[in-house]
């Protein structure tokens, strides 16, 4: 096999090897049938049992209840930024909004397009930069509110809720979890929607998740086009039109393989594991490696640091990219290092990076 790098890609990010290698068994010949999964109708039964079981494993995954739908929809998490407030956000009511980085910010300018939207809270520093996230005692939040709107994972500032905030008992919570779903288990229930990009824990780029109440699903608006409705795509089992069946058929490799890894509980015990590596060597090497973000806010899944000079940054990205640790650097808008460490990276290869970066500390502290 060919030598497969330490991927710490933001997203598209790492897949676990087991998923890529039974796409690539079955690839030519989906299961005897002559062709493969991608050649196949996305209405014949071949097709419908790979998304099926896709959803399936995703409502096991993470124990959505019965009364929640599961929609496999494309256009990213950028599109439900606008799906939300277009299906959900009646002419009458506003929508509130936690701003903890450029996503968060994003969602709440796509809400106040479609109608009225609120600031619950808004910890952006220069620059739109964030080093947190606030407490509950910080939200002034609207009894009244559509719905409170945050983004559980700050995948550019490295800040991640460790709580989730506590809207109002009438007022649903929304969240945007495209960076850390699935990192542990969840109560689904305390959520009114949750949505994701697939890229980071749940497989390849062109599907997007969507999980919801299903009275709030009933409850949206009517009077915008058809395929903009949650209630079409929920009517047709997502396959409202053409899914997007490749996407669709990765993330059930994916979640296969994070089942038989021992499901959820697994991932956060093999994640809680890879941030204190991280946050260890960060804080080990404190005049060498700082992290800008309050420990109470630290993100498991992106830590970012920075180091003494741009220039080490610069030559920490390069050294690292030749010694097999790809895909370090910052967001150009953060600037640093930023270690992405997804469900499909190992405790193994984060421990081996770490070295690795001790020893790039030790040649230039
Ligand atoms: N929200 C978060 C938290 C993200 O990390 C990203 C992408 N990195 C987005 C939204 C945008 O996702 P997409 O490109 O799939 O629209």
């Amino acid at each position: 096999m060919s030598k497969r790098v330490v991927n710490f890609n933001a997203g598209p990010a790492a897949l676990p090897l087991q998923a890529l290698e039974r796409a690539q068994r079955e690839f030519l010949d989906f299961e005897g049938t002559g062709m493969s999964i991608m050649e196949h109708s996305h209405r014949g039964k071949d097709y419908e049992r790979v998304h099926n079981e896709a959803i399936a494993l995703l409502r096991e995954l993470l124990q959505v209840p019965d009364d929640y739908q599961v929609l496999l929809m494309q256009g990213g998490a950028t599109a439900q930024f606008a799906f939300i407030p277009l299906n959900l956000l009646p002419p009458q009511k506003s929508a509130d909004f936690i701003l903890t980085g450029v996503w968060a910010r994003k969602a709440f300018a796509e809400a106040q397009i479609v109608g009225k939207a609120r600031i619950a809270a808004n910890v952006e520093g220069e620059g739109g930069r964030c080093t947190r996230v606030p407490t509950q005692a910080e939200l002034q939040l609207d009894p009244e509110a559509a719905y409170l709107h945050f983004c559980s994972n700050n995948t550019i500032m490295g800040t991640q809720f460790h709580a989730f905030p506590e809207p109002p008992t009438s007022v649903p919570l929304f969240c945007d979890m495209s960076s850390d779903i699935l990192w542990r288990p969840i109560d689904v229930s305390k959520f009114g929607l949750i949505y994701a990009g697939a890229q980071k824990n749940i497989g390849p780029s062109g599907v997007t998740l969507v999980i919801a109440k299903k009275s709030l699903i009933a409850s949206g608006r009517e009077d915008i086009p058809k395929i903009f409705r949650f209630k079409e795509h929920a009517k047709e089992n997502s396959l409202l039109n053409t899914a997007p069946t490749f996407a669709i058929y990765m993330m059930r490799n994916v979640l296969a393989v994070v089942k038989e890894q021992g499901g959820l509980a697994a991932m956060e015990k093999r994640n809680l594991e890879k941030a204190r590596l991280v946050y260890e060597l960060i804080d080990g090497e404190p005049g060498f490696f700082r992290s800008g973000v309050e420990k109470a806010s630290r993100s498991v899944m992106n830590p970012v640091f920075r180091l003494p000079s741009e220039e080490l940054d610069k030559k920490m990205v390069a050294e690292a990219a030749a010694a097999g640790f790809v895909g370090i650097k910052g967001h150009k808008l953060v600037g640093g290092i930023r270690i992405s460490q997804y469900n499909a990276t190992t405790a193994e290869q984060v421990a081996q990076f770490c070295e690795w970066a001790r020893g790039f500390a030790k040649r230039n502290g």
